[in-house]
């Protein structure tokens, strides 16, 4: 395992702007086919004087580029991913041919909707099944994120409240939430309120009481949360909250533990977003595209987004006129259409009795690393957990090894890491998702090296702190790369060396 790279790792990489030959090329085009352009007369002042210094590269070069890239990625195709909160399950490839139906893929945002009925009646659809899995009465498809999810139902509060001549200005938020909770309050103008989760793990009424009062437009409740654990007391806070005029708020991003089990609608929660890059199994992370639809209560329907797609006379329609309290548009055209494709396309695989069956396995999955790592891990709230388990690392301070060596070590042994150093309330905390996609064979290796990765830390702790040793970079400078990043590239001097412009220093190249 560690030590022996994996094929493609190579560390002799070069760029492919460093690779290729003048005239060699990877198109066949029929130079007959071609019409003559001359740039000037088509651009005019803007035309290049001199052509643009573009790789000269065969497709077999090209392709290794790509695939090379691709291999240096850590991918949920290529091994587990236990990143709590984030749910990296599987992504089916179905659903990528379902996205690629050209009756799909080939449409134009500007078509009329008497040509897309088809697009329309999916979206439709997958309204219809998100609403029924979360026990909302419409949802929202427009948001292109979790994050953009939760400003959109804020926006639908803030709209309800003043739509009564209120203004409330507080948002009682758990200090476990997730960091965009307090981000989607401040891009709202409201005011973010954190109150402690007390030792258990969850908010009691008696937590949250003190803090409610005629100012708070809402509570944002993450359920389960992100300690792994069920709100139990969810249905009597949301009755507090609603008595005093506010509304609840749910961060849906945890639903795959709820899945055909309970529904956020039935224990209280007015408006909610899904992830459907998480939840619903479409693709994830490297900044999109994703989709965080809105469910909501039939009393914040007047301000959803527009426009809404709407069943007319068997026909359906894009809606724009109907609400003109909307709190408008949140995204260019509709959305994210592939990824409503692919959510749509695993609803139907999976069916009611796949989504109950999936929640299940993945609490499950989760409940079994909390018992296995447990042997050898700091298990804070060692109680049965929803579909994450938070273990910390307070046994190997005195060696002197971080939870950002661990998580680097994991990567020696073919994992990606956990997600580290929250939830804040554990020190040196691992929140650890399975998810449902993962057999009890890689459930095994997986704790196999977590345990590997604590006896190396007691016995050789230089051996953890040096990891990872077999990726193609060692340990980046997170700050730099945020606050300089190199988007560039530029010609190196001379051919096959390295270039400073290719964002990485002399001590990140191994
Ligand atoms: C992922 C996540 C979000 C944000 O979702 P994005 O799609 O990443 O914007 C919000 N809350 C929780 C609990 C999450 O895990």
């Amino acid at each position: 395992m560690p030590g022996s790279a994996k094929p493609g790792l190579s560390f002799r990489t070069p760029l492919i702007f460093e690779q290729g030959a003048a005239d060699r090329d990877a198109a066949s085009l029929d130079p007959e086919d071609l019409p003559e352009v001359d740039p000037r007369s088509a651009f005019g002042e803007i035309a290049r004087e001199v052509p643009p210094m573009l790789p000269e590269v065969s497709e077999p070069e090209a392709v290794r580029h790509y695939v090379r890239l691709s291999q240096q990625n850590f991918a949920i195709d290529t091994g587990m991913y236990p990143l709590g909160s984030c749910t990296m399950k599987y992504n089916p490839k179905v659903n990528e041919w379902a996205a690629r139906l050209p009756g799909f893929a080939n449409l134009h945002p500007y078509m009329p909707d008497e040509l897309v009925q088809g697009a329309l009646e999916l979206m439709w659809r997958l309204e219809q099944g998100l609403a029924e899995v979360c026990g909302m009465d419409r949802v929202s498809l427009h948001p292109a994120a979790g994050a953009q999810g939760e400003l959109t139902g804020l926006m639908m509060i803030r709209a309800y409240h003043q739509a009564q001549g209120r203004d409330p200005k507080k948002v009682l938020v758990p200090d476990t939430a997730h960091g965009t909770n307090p981000a989607s309050c401040a891009l709202n103008g409201l005011k973010a309120v954190p109150f402690p989760v007390g030792d258990s793990g969850i908010v009691t009424t008696s937590d949250i009481a003190p803090f409610v009062d005629d100012d708070v437009a809402a509570i944002m409740a993450t359920n389960p949360n992100t300690v792994g654990l069920f709100e139990t007391h969810i249905a009597e806070i949301a009755e507090l909250v609603h008595e005093k005029g506010g509304l609840v708020y749910g961060d849906g991003a945890n639903l795959n533990a709820l899945m055909g089990k309970a529904r956020p609608g039935d224990f209280g929660i007015d408006v909610m977003q899904f992830n459907l890059h998480k939840t619903f199994t479409t693709p994830h992370g490297g900044g999109g595209p994703g989709c965080g639809p809105v469910g909501y209560k039939a009393i914040l329907d007047p301000f959803a987004p527009v426009p809404v797609v709407e069943q007319r006379d068997g026909r359906f329609v894009l809606d724009y006129e109907s609400r003109p309290q909307s709190v408008g548009r949140l995204r260019s055209f509709q959305g994210n259409f592939g990824m409503m494709v692919r959510a749509y396309t695993y609803l139907r695989e999976m069916g009611a009795e796949g989504l109950e069956h999936a929640t299940e396995l993945a609490v499950l999955n989760a409940n079994y690393l909390r018992v296995r790592l447990g042997e050898t891990w700091h298990v804070p709230y060692d109680t049965t957990c929803m579909h994450e388990v938070v273990i910390s690392d307070r046994h190997l301070k005195e060696a002197g090894v971080t939870t950002m060596d661990v998580a680097k070590r994991l990567m020696d042994y073919g994992f990606h890491p956990p997600t580290v150093y929250f939830p804040l309330v554990v020190k040196g905390a691992m929140l650890v998702e399975p998810t449902e996609t993962e057999s009890r064979q890689t459930l095994d290796e997986f704790v196999d090296a977590m345990k590997t990765i604590s006896d190396e830390a007691a016995a050789d702790p230089d051996s953890v702190r040096a990891a990872p040793r077999i990726t193609r970079l060692r340990r980046l400078d997170e700050t730099q790369a945020a606050r300089h990043p190199v988007l560039r590239w530029r010609a190196p001097e001379k051919r096959h060396e390295p270039s400073s412009a290719s964002g990485e220093t002399a001590e990140t190249r191994p």
